[in-house]
Protein backbone atom coordinates (compact mmCIF):
# COMPACT_ATOMS: atom_id res chain seq x y z
CA UNK A 1 0.00 0.00 0.00
CA UNK A 2 2.76 2.35 1.08
CA UNK A 3 4.31 1.95 -2.73
CA UNK A 4 1.03 2.47 -4.46
CA UNK A 5 0.76 5.91 -1.88
CA UNK A 6 4.14 7.00 -2.69
CA UNK A 7 3.49 7.04 -6.34
CA UNK A 8 0.44 8.52 -6.67
CA UNK A 9 1.53 11.22 -4.32
CA UNK A 10 4.60 11.99 -6.50
CA UNK A 11 2.15 12.48 -9.46
CA UNK A 12 -1.08 14.40 -7.68
CA UNK A 13 1.71 16.48 -5.94
CA UNK A 14 3.46 17.83 -9.04
CA UNK A 15 0.31 18.40 -10.81
CA UNK A 16 -0.62 20.85 -7.76
CA UNK A 17 0.06 24.33 -6.88
CA UNK A 18 0.37 25.00 -3.37
CA UNK A 19 1.52 28.38 -3.46
CA UNK A 20 -2.12 28.59 -5.30
CA UNK A 21 -3.63 26.79 -2.17
CA UNK A 22 -2.52 27.43 1.15
CA UNK A 23 -5.40 25.86 2.67
CA UNK A 24 -3.00 24.08 5.46
CA UNK A 25 -1.88 27.40 6.30
CA UNK A 26 -4.79 28.74 6.90
CA UNK A 27 -6.10 26.09 9.08
CA UNK A 28 -4.08 24.02 10.75
CA UNK A 29 -2.26 24.21 13.93
CA UNK A 30 0.66 23.92 13.31
CA UNK A 31 3.42 22.54 16.23
CA UNK A 32 6.95 24.32 16.72
CA UNK A 33 10.07 21.99 17.73
CA UNK A 34 12.57 23.75 19.49
CA UNK A 35 14.83 23.51 16.03
CA UNK A 36 12.14 25.41 13.84
CA UNK A 37 12.20 28.15 16.46
CA UNK A 38 15.97 28.05 16.22
CA UNK A 39 16.03 28.53 12.68
CA UNK A 40 13.31 30.65 12.26
CA UNK A 41 14.36 33.23 15.06
CA UNK A 42 17.65 33.89 12.55
CA UNK A 43 15.12 33.66 9.28
CA UNK A 44 13.54 36.68 11.12
CA UNK A 45 16.65 38.08 12.49
CA UNK A 46 14.96 37.69 16.49
CA UNK A 47 16.38 36.25 19.15
CA UNK A 48 14.54 32.79 20.25
CA UNK A 49 13.13 34.23 23.15
CA UNK A 50 11.79 37.01 21.08
CA UNK A 51 10.24 35.01 18.46
CA UNK A 52 8.61 33.06 21.02
CA UNK A 53 6.61 35.68 22.77
CA UNK A 54 5.68 37.73 19.42
CA UNK A 55 4.77 34.53 17.45
CA UNK A 56 4.19 30.91 19.90
CA UNK A 57 2.45 29.60 22.63
CA UNK A 58 2.00 26.56 24.56
CA UNK A 59 -0.31 23.77 23.12
CA UNK A 60 -2.37 21.29 25.49
CA UNK A 61 0.55 19.11 24.80
CA UNK A 62 3.22 21.25 26.22
CA UNK A 63 4.57 21.75 23.23
CA UNK A 64 5.07 24.81 21.26
CA UNK A 65 2.72 26.18 18.69
CA UNK A 66 1.68 28.70 16.28
CA UNK A 67 -0.18 31.86 18.59
CA UNK A 68 -2.25 32.59 15.43
CA UNK A 69 -4.26 30.61 12.84
CA UNK A 70 -4.02 31.05 9.97
CA UNK A 71 -0.37 31.40 10.20
CA UNK A 72 1.35 34.64 11.14
CA UNK A 73 3.92 33.61 7.66
CA UNK A 74 1.36 33.53 5.08
CA UNK A 75 1.18 36.43 2.99
CA UNK A 76 -1.88 35.77 0.70
CA UNK A 77 -1.62 32.10 -0.34
CA UNK A 78 2.21 31.58 0.01
CA UNK A 79 4.46 31.48 2.81
CA UNK A 80 6.92 34.79 3.34
CA UNK A 81 9.07 32.53 5.51
CA UNK A 82 9.44 29.47 2.92
CA UNK A 83 13.03 28.75 3.58
CA UNK A 84 12.52 28.80 6.97
CA UNK A 85 9.11 27.01 7.58
CA UNK A 86 8.86 24.56 10.59
CA UNK A 87 8.52 21.02 9.89
CA UNK A 88 5.55 19.70 9.92
CA UNK A 89 5.08 22.67 6.90
CA UNK A 90 7.48 20.45 5.53
CA UNK A 91 6.09 17.08 5.85
CA UNK A 92 2.38 17.82 5.54
CA UNK A 93 -0.02 16.14 3.97
CA UNK A 94 3.02 13.40 5.17
CA UNK A 95 1.91 11.10 2.10
CA UNK A 96 5.59 10.03 1.74
CA UNK A 97 6.09 8.22 4.95
CA UNK A 98 5.82 4.80 5.94
CA UNK A 99 2.25 2.95 7.67
CA UNK A 100 -0.11 5.03 5.09
CA UNK A 101 -3.10 2.29 6.83
CA UNK A 102 -1.87 3.48 10.35
CA UNK A 103 -2.11 7.32 9.51
CA UNK A 104 -5.47 6.56 7.71
CA UNK A 105 -7.83 8.59 10.06
CA UNK A 106 -5.43 11.16 10.48
CA UNK A 107 -5.47 11.81 6.22
CA UNK A 108 -9.06 11.49 5.91
CA UNK A 109 -9.42 14.73 8.65
CA UNK A 110 -7.86 16.50 6.22
CA UNK A 111 -9.78 14.98 2.78
CA UNK A 112 -11.47 17.64 2.08
CA UNK A 113 -9.09 20.46 2.93
CA UNK A 114 -6.33 19.21 0.52
CA UNK A 115 -6.43 19.14 -2.50
CA UNK A 116 -3.27 16.53 -2.81
CA UNK A 117 -5.10 14.13 -0.36
CA UNK A 118 -8.09 14.32 -1.77
CA UNK A 119 -6.80 13.42 -5.13
CA UNK A 120 -4.45 10.61 -3.52
CA UNK A 121 -7.24 9.46 -1.90
CA UNK A 122 -9.79 9.19 -4.37
CA UNK A 123 -7.22 7.71 -7.17
CA UNK A 124 -5.96 4.95 -4.34
CA UNK A 125 -10.04 3.80 -4.12
CA UNK A 126 -9.99 3.35 -8.33
CA UNK A 127 -6.63 1.84 -8.03
CA UNK A 128 -7.80 -0.51 -5.30
CA UNK A 129 -11.12 -1.40 -6.41
CA UNK A 130 -12.69 0.40 -3.10
CA UNK A 131 -16.24 -0.13 -2.63
CA UNK A 132 -18.03 1.29 0.29
CA UNK A 133 -19.81 -1.58 2.76
CA UNK A 134 -21.80 -1.47 5.42
CA UNK A 135 -21.21 -4.20 8.04
CA UNK A 136 -24.11 -6.45 6.59
CA UNK A 137 -22.19 -6.64 3.46
CA UNK A 138 -23.84 -4.54 1.18
CA UNK A 139 -22.91 -2.09 -0.98
CA UNK A 140 -23.62 1.68 0.95
CA UNK A 141 -26.10 3.55 -1.61
CA UNK A 142 -25.03 7.22 -2.04
CA UNK A 143 -27.94 8.84 -0.15
CA UNK A 144 -29.22 11.63 1.74
CA UNK A 145 -30.52 9.10 3.88
CA UNK A 146 -26.77 7.69 4.61
CA UNK A 147 -26.47 10.80 6.16
CA UNK A 148 -26.95 11.39 10.14
CA UNK A 149 -28.61 15.11 10.59
CA UNK A 150 -28.66 17.05 13.53
CA UNK A 151 -32.57 17.25 14.77
S1 LIG B 1 5.34 28.79 8.30
FE1 LIG B 1 4.80 29.09 6.16
S2 LIG B 1 4.33 27.00 5.40
FE2 LIG B 1 4.22 26.93 7.65
S3 LIG B 1 2.07 27.30 8.20
FE3 LIG B 1 3.15 29.28 8.22
S4 LIG B 1 2.81 30.15 6.18
FE4 LIG B 1 2.37 27.93 6.06
S1 LIG C 1 -3.66 22.08 1.81
FE1 LIG C 1 -2.50 20.57 0.57
S2 LIG C 1 -2.53 21.39 -1.55
FE2 LIG C 1 -3.08 23.07 -0.14
S3 LIG C 1 -1.14 24.13 0.29
FE3 LIG C 1 -1.45 22.61 1.92
S4 LIG C 1 -0.35 20.76 1.20
FE4 LIG C 1 -0.62 22.11 -0.58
Amino acid sequence: MDEIVYRLNAEVSAAIDCTQCGACCKQLIVNITPSDADRMSTHLQLSTPQFKDKFVEEGSSGMMIMNTIPCHFLAGNKCSAYEARFTECREFPDLHKPNFRSRLFATLIHYAMCPIIYNVVEELKEETGFTPKSPDGNLIEASHENIDTPD
